[in-house]
C-alpha cells in the first residue's frame, strides 16, 4: 500500500511507474533516448513517486513524471534540462531585443514552477512569443510543453 517508485530517465521519459511491483519493466537506460534512468531525487535521495496503491486498487501514476521533488522541492534533472533548453532557445529569437529575451526567460521560469505568478507570466509569454513569430512558437511548444501543467499549456499555447 502506498506509492510505488517511478523509474524515469534523465530527460524525463517515464520508464516504469511501478518499479517495485513490476520490476520486469525496469531499464537501466531509456529505450527512447538512451539516457540513464533514476528512481530517486539526486538531491535528497527520496523515491520518485509512481503508482499509488490503496486497498488493492491501483491509481496509475502520472504518464509524465513530476517536475519538482515532493520531498525537497528541487527541480528534477529533466525539469532543469528542459528549462535550460527553452532558455537557450529564447536567445535565438532575433525578433526580440535583449530585454525582451530576458523577460521571456523569466516568464519561462515562472511558468515551469506553476507559481501564483504563472498566469501573469503566461500573459507576458504569449505577447513576447507572438512577436517572436509563429515558427518560434512551434519550436518553443515542443521544448517546453512537457513541463507545463495542462491548464497553463492550454492558456499559453491553446492546446
Ligand atoms: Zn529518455
Ligand atoms: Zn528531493
Amino acid at each position: 500500500m502506498g506509492y510505488d517508485v517511478a523509474q524515469v530517465c534523465l530527460n524525463g521519459h517515464m520508464v516504469n511507474h511501478s518499479y517495485q511491483s513490476m520490476p520486469e519493466f525496469n531499464q537501466r537506460f531509456c529505450a527512447k533516448c538512451g539516457a540513464q534512468t533514476i528512481t530517486q531525487c539526486p538531491d535528497c535521495k527520496s523515491s520518485i513517486r509512481g503508482d499509488y496503491e490503496f486497498e488493492n486498487v491501483i491509481a496509475p501514476g502520472p504518464t509524465r513524471p513530476n517536475s519538482f521533488c515532493h520531498e525537497c522541492g528541487k527541480p528534477y534533472p529533466w525539469t532543469e534540462r528542459g528549462l535550460q533548453a527553452a532558455i537557450e532557445l529564447a536567445d535565438e529569437f532575433e525578433m526580440l531585443n535583449l530585454n525582451e529575451r530576458d523577460e521571456l526567460k523569466k516568464s519561462l521560469e515562472e511558468l515551469v514552477k506553476d507559481s501564483p505568478k504563472a498566469e501573469v507570466a503566461g500573459f507576458r509569454f504569449k505577447k513576447l512569443m507572438k512577436k517572436a513569430g509563429s515558427g518560434s512558437i512551434e519550436v518553443m511548444k515542443t521544448v517546453i510543453s512537457d513541463l507545463l501543467s495542462e491548464t497553463l499549456k492550454k492558456s499559453v499555447f491553446g492546446i
